[in-house]
């Protein structure tokens, strides 16, 4: 049955890339249609999270499927919960010997303010399970030199540099990472960083690593630095309904 009036999408959406898969209007309707547990989404309505938004319901569905993608959409349409819950959906649990050792997921941010709010969306998310969630830090990085810590270690959130010095460090590998987020985009893909984020992208070892680029606003020179990062992306751009 088509959507009811007051049920219909409340922003614009245009998406470019190949097969798109089709939105998911509700987080029932992503659990249908995808491997999604229920207790992600219980957890999300605890935290008064029940209806997608426009950016959730157009882009979990393809980092679902596997895709890379670049995101554009206004500040406070919720992009954290849109590239957090895929990966906490495919993770599935905790690691252990089921998922292998080592972090799995990358969130890079531009500063560690913004960093600090992408964790404690995470927290949201992880209630109820032993996920293992590290805000990089000075103090977090060097319990991470231990091999034994690290790689219980689930999902790192960070700026560039201070992953960048880990890594040179060799406290820190990212060869078992499968999913790595730029969020900020318009930011992190600038001259500044650049070099960094490149460094991390050349650090992630697996083949079958899924990268996606989220941010408010992508100028041309970063939408074409990302284009060369991503493997046959799709793009959406979500507009407010009156722009
Ligand atoms: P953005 O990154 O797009 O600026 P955030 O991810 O920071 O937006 O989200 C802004 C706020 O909206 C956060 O407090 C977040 O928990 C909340 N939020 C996210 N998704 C939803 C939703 N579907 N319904 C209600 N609130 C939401
Ligand atoms: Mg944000």
């Amino acid at each position: 049955a088509p959507p009811a009036a007051s049920s219909m999408p409340k922003h614009r959406v245009t998406a470019k890339g190949r097969d798109v898969p089709a939105p998911a209007e509700t987080f029932e309707a992503l659990r249908e249609r995808y491997d999604v547990s229920s207790h992600l989404v219980q957890n999300l309505r605890e935290s008064g999270i029940v209806e997608p938004t426009g950016i959730q319901a157009n882009g979990i569905p393809i980092l679902m499927e596997g895709r890379d993608l670049a995101a554009i959409s206004p500040t406070g349409t919720g992009k954290t919960i849109a590239y957090l819950l895929p990966i906490f959906a495919a993770l599935n649990a905790p690691s252990g010997k089921d998922s292998g050792t080592g972090v799995r997921a990358v969130i890079l941010a531009p500063t560690r303010e913004l960093a600090g709010q992408i964790h404690n969306e995470c927290l949201k998310l992880a209630q109820g399970r032993k996920w293992r969630i590290v805000l990089f830090s000075k103090a977090t990085a060097s319990t991470l030199a231990d091999k034994n810590v690290r790689d219980k270690v689930d999902i790192v959130i960070s700026t560039p540099l201070r992953l960048v010095s880990s890594l040179q460090a060799g406290a820190l590998d990212l060869n078992n990472v499968r999913h790595l987020v730029l969020d900020e985009a318009d930011r992190m893909l600038d001259a500044e960083f650049l070099p960094q984020i490149q460094e991390i992208v050349g650090a992630c070892s697996r083949s079958d690593i899924q990268k996606a680029v989220f941010s408010a606003t992508l100028p041309a020179g970063a939408e074409k630095t990302a284009n060369e990062m991503l493997t046959d992306p799709i793009r959406i751009v979500v507009g407010l309904k009156d722009t």
